[in-house]
């Protein structure tokens, strides 16, 4: 066998190795993961802090952040180590530290969305291809990550199929309850106040990089 066809199996075998370790988390829970994909995406979620009513939340959905991001997500502010509940139920699929999150902890959702918890101040034992449910305790408010120094909050992301989503509209939407029977909801109860309607082209978004 020549060197190049030894080299070649290695090669193949790293991956081969890469691959299982990226999808422990989702093999261990196979038939779970794949029910998880075939459910819908949820119409509305609880709030993931403990004791933070859906009144409570400011939609921050855009706003400019540093380096030139935009805010992909919503800051809920409570104290230090106030409880994190996952808002659905999954599995854990990462669990760690980076630059911008801090320690964070990414949970697999129902329709296949990823759940996004940030700057914790402490993690909750689910590890890594755990099981959660609607409300188990991943960890802890803090201000981990960039938002070192500033108030306490959690950073919760939504990612559906690669794409960031607003969380802020399905943690302040209706009760999970009241939308089973859609036709009976009196239409005055839908819409408290209706936020103003978005003009087309009254923004600048043809404006290319503008901030
Ligand atoms: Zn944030």
């Amino acid at each position: 066998m020549s060197w190049r066809k030894v080299v070649l199996r290695l090669v193949g075998l790293a991956l081969l190795l890469l691959f299982l370790i990226w999808s422990y988390p989702y093999l261990k829970n196979l038939v779970r993961v794949v029910k998880l994909y075939r459910q819908p995406p949820p119409a509305s979620l609880p709030v993931p802090v403990e004791g933070v009513a859906p009144s409570d939340l400011t939609d921050t959905w855009g706003a400019a952040r540093s380096e030139g991001r935009r805010h992909e997500g919503i800051d809920i502010f409570a104290p230090r180590r106030t409880p994190i509940h996952s808002t659905t139920q999954g599995v854990v699929v990462s669990k760690g530290w980076n630059r911008l999150g801090g320690r964070t902890v990414t949970v697999f959702g129902p329709a296949g969305w990823r759940h996004y918890y940030a700057h914790l101040d402490e993690w909750e034992t689910p590890a890594v291809g755990d099981w959660v449910e609607v409300g188990t305790v991943l960890g802890y408010v803090g201000d981990s990550g960039n938002a070192q120094g500033t108030p306490t909050h959690l950073h919760y992301g939504i990612y559906a199929g690669g794409e960031a989503r607003n969380p802020y509209p399905l943690l302040a939407g209706p009760p999970h309850h009241e939308r089973a029977t859609p036709a009976q909801r009196p239409p005055a109860a839908r819409a408290p106040s209706s936020p103003p309607r978005r003009r087309r082209g009254a923004r600048g978004h043809s404006g290319g990089a503008s901030r």
